[in-house]
């Protein structure tokens, strides 16, 4: 790995970390820790800019972020600065031990609602600042969507495991199956502490809106608890982004013959490009311009699409083409159409929703009507990727610090 280190140019000003980094990882001081060998000073630097460091260099749509904005994607290859990151990221974390380095936060009592990334980094920055940090999550292990959704052959479980240890070692309190809104109210935790960060997520799935749809499984619980699902011998699974490709190729591995359909063509795909690419090398098979219509008993009914180019040459749109219904049998349609954040929790609160019914928020994140509320990651952005998560837990902590 230290000849692609030294492909690096060291750019004073690097596009990869800020234009293309959401976090702005600081691609060139690590690399020359890394070439230096000093791989600790660069393990910390980066954990401590993005405590899920050893998680997004493993998930990050790289081609998109650091890669994709390398200087030398002009003429050359760029610089694979995600896979040197993980090599230090990783060793990094199963060693770290988390300390306080300030005093700012001491005395003061933090909430976070929520363990996934937006609940890890906030906690270790918090911690780190002094105050006393407790996490509730409606599941009984930290991670969110790392442990209970993004797939083991993509994501090694130990991350997840060494993350909870991480944080409770270092004494800060998890509070597993406790569902906020249900088994205890938002309203008495901005009470009882002094802040409160909710990095929810976005789990609630939306809708197709056909006849029939109950009749479907939807993709995050089966991603969430594969094994107690049996879905028979052939699945069609229901959208294009990436938890439709994580979905997908997990019932391959479960021995189905699996379809993909997609209503509009591969390149309007919202998933990762290389993930279509790994579902279609596991033997997944793919009908794009396939909208569905109804689901019946043993299959569903989809009918054709196509794209259109509007006569004044404006956007393209995709179609129903009308009298081109057919059935296509399947044992199980996996649906995943997209997932949206549930606001059930902010009921008889003073919060103040806009006129789309999500939470009005300043810039940083603090709820509009709730003194001590900060919201970040999926649950305030929709569904977006774990560095964007991290990104808008950052600004959330840093205007919580400066407000305490
Ligand atoms: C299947 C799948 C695959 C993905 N693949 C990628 C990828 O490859 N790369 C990438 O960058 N991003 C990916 N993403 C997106 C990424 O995982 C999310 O953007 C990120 O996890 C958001 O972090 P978060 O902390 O906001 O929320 P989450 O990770 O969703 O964590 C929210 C946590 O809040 C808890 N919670 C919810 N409601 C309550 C409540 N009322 N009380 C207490 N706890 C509650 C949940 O149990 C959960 O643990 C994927 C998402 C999915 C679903």
């Amino acid at each position: 790995m230290n000849t692609e280190a030294q492909r690096c140019l060291l750019c004073k000003k690097p596009k990869c970390a800020l234009q293309g980094c959401p976090v702005h990882t600081p691609v060139p001081e690590c690399m020359l820790l890394y070439r230096e060998g000093k791989l600790d000073e660069a393990g910390e630097m980066l954990f401590r800019n993005n405590p899920l460091t050893a998680v997004t260099s493993q998930v990050c749509d790289w081609k998109q972020f650091c890669y994709g904005h390398c200087v030398l994607n002009v003429k050359q290859v760029p610089v694979r600065w995600y896979e040197i990151e993980q090599e230090i990221s990783t060793a990094y974390l199963f060693k770290c031990k988390l300390q306080r380095r300030s005093a700012e936060l001491e005395g003061k009592r933090i909430a976070l609602v929520g363990a996934g990334p937006v609940g890890i980094a906030a906690a270790v920055w918090l911690f780190e600042a002094g105050a006393d940090v407790t996490i509730m999550d409606a599941n009984p292990h930290m991670g969110g969507v790392l442990r209970y959704g993004i797939p083991a052959f993509r994501l090694d479980k130990k991350y997840c495991d060494a993350y909870e240890a991480l944080l409770v070692d270092a004494g800060i309190k998890f509070c597993g199956g406790v569902e906020v809104g249900k088994d205890i109210t938002l309203e008495l935790l901005s009470a009882d502490f002094d802040a409160v960060l909710i990095g929810a997520g976005a789990e609630k799935p939306a809708t197709l809106h056909i006849p029939g749809e109950e009749k479907a499984v939807q993709a995050l619980p089966f991603l969430k608890d594969p094994s107690a699902f049996n879905l028979g011998k052939k699945v069609i699974v229901i959208g294009g982004g990436n938890v439709a490709m994580d979905a997908c190729r997990m019932a391959i591995r479960q021995g189905a013959e699996t379809w993909v359909y997609y209503r509009k063509t591969f390149e309007n795909m919202p998933a990762n490009p290389l993930e279509v690419e790994e579902a279609k090398a596991d033997g997944v098979q793919f009908k794009v311009f396939q909208a569905p219509v109804e689901v019946k008993e043993g299959g569903v009914v989809f009918r054709d699409c196509e794209n259109v180019v509007p006569e004044d040459g404006g956007r393209v749109v995709t179609r129903i083409i009308d009298g081109t219904d057919h059935f296509v049998e399947c044992d199980t349609l996996l649906t995943a159409i997209s997932e949206k954040p549930d606001f059930g929790m902010f009921k008889g609160t003073d919060a103040k929703m806009n006129e789309w019914g999500w939470p009005a928020t300043s810039e940083a994140g603090l709820v509009d009507g709730l003194s001590n509320v900060w919201v970040a990651g999926d649950f305030i952005l929709g569904p977006k990727t774990v560095v964007e998560a991290v990104a808008s837990a950052r600004k959330a902590v840093k205007n919580m610090m400066e407000t305490l």
